[in-house]
């Protein structure tokens, strides 16, 4: 027997962390890494977080799981707050971010064929978009990569060009339902989308009673220093999945809605059997208990914008390595002359810092929501060293 007890699908590097302090991680071996990753946008409070831990400790002694069967005093709740922070009216709660994007696509579908129009079901889609691992969200995402040995795609389906407003226009037909769009691509290389691309997407929708779904499971909560990214470009949704920091590391997800978009959502329509848990609940009040705060999203725009301009400053000095950097807030791409992950492995292995490579030769710079200066410093001396060490002949 050759295969391993862990299913084979992720190439793993071979830091192996056991424990987490604050903005560091700890490895089996000892060593101690600087984690601007975050569990890829996830550990929005760093690790250890006193607020959070206290939050799932008292829940887990108090009740950790019922069904869905009955009455969820800690689900309203919580759905309550994030309807009052958000454009929605409504929430359905899913423990990953791709069971957010599902519900989005099913209630979108809904939405048409709750009244009989069960022609309009095809979501268009984007370029470099990532939705998420399940069949339906692969068939949302052009890469053929994902696709590979897992065929056939769900169809209905459609993908055209990110930030191509004229593209989207003509891709309206008698069977469009919506559009899905992240409205910063986060796996595609942190590429923002055009403030007018966004507001020519609200209004195609507004026009052809389409479905506007926004993907920010991994721009959402605070990352892009607003709560959520729409808040930016100047439109609203109509759907939208959230996840990854929104838990801060508890598998939590969650569909968010307006009352007209969420009209075929009625009783029996989905479900969940963990969604919405009392614990997967308590993690996500400690989380919102932090990010939901102006004060503190000033904050994560401040230092999105010191780090970025320190990167800025940076990257004259190596032009051999460095595009440019761009994003939103901590939501940060460098942009790369070279493919970035031997450099990402550089960095690991050499100078103990973690970052995530992304499409488009970006090295995605995601840092826990809480850092501070010292962690910038850090980050730049780490980075600097990284680069001044590089040899690009070097195996990851
Ligand atoms: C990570 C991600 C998903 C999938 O979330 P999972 O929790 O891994 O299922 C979907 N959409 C976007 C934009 C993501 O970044």
């Amino acid at each position: 027997m050759s295969i391993t007890p862990l299913m084979p699908v992720y190439p793993r590097c071979d830091v192996r962390p056991v424990r987490g302090e604050h903005c560091h991680l700890i490895s089996e071996d000892g060593r101690r890494f600087l984690d601007f990753a975050s569990g890829i946008a996830v550990n929005a409070l760093g690790h250890s977080h006193e607020g959070l831990i206290a939050a799932i400790q008292k829940q887990a002694a108090t009740l950790m799981h019922v069904s869905n069967l009955y009455g969820s005093p800690q689900g309203e709740h919580l759905a309550r707050r994030l309807v009052d922070l958000t454009f929605a009216d409504t929430v359905f709660f899913t423990n990953s971010g791709a069971e957010a994007v599902e519900c989005a696509i099913k209630t979108a579908r809904a939405y048409h064929q709750h009244d009989g129009s069960a022609e309009r079901f095809e979501i268009i889609t984007f370029n470099n978009a990532f939705h998420g691992r399940t069949l339906a969200t692969i068939s949302a995402s052009s890469q053929d990569k994902m696709h590979k040995g897992f065929l056939p795609l769900l169809p209905g389906f459609r993908y055209i060009e990110f930030n191509d407003l004229e593209a989207a226009k003509s891709a309206i037909g008698p069977h469009t339902a919506g559009f899905l769009v992240e409205p910063i691509q986060g796996e595609g290389g942190i590429r923002i989308a055009d403030d007018a691309f966004l507001q020519g997407l609200r209004a195609l929708c507004d026009e052809h009673d389409l479905m506007l779904i926004l993907d920010e499971v991994q721009s959402g909560v605070g990352r892009s220093g607003t709560f959520y990214a729409y808040e930016q470009f100047g439109i609203e949704p109509d759907i939208l999945a959230t996840a990854k920091g929104i838990g801060g590391g508890f598998p939590i997800g969650a569909c968010l809605a307006t009352e007209k978009a969420a009209r075929g959502m009625v009783a029996g329509a989905h479900g969940s059997t963990y969604g919405g848990n009392p614990l997967a609940m308590a993690a996500a009040e400690a989380v919102l208990d932090v990010i939901a705060d102006e004060a503190f999203l000033a904050g994560v725009r401040a230092k999105g914008d010191r780090l970025r301009s320190r990167i800025e400053q940076f990257l004259g000095n190596y032009p051999e390595l460095f595009e440019s950097v761009r994003g939103r807030g901590l939501f940060i791409g460098l942009k790369m002359k070279i493919e970035p992950r031997a450099f990402v492995a550089h960095m690991r292995d050499h100078h103990g810092l973690l970052t995530v490579s992304a499409g488009d030769n970006v090295v995605r710079v995601v840092p826990p929501l809480v850092i501070d200066d010292t962690h910038i410093d850090e980050f730049m001396e780490k980075l600097s060293a990284a680069a001044a060490s590089y040899q690009p002949a070097e195996t990851a």
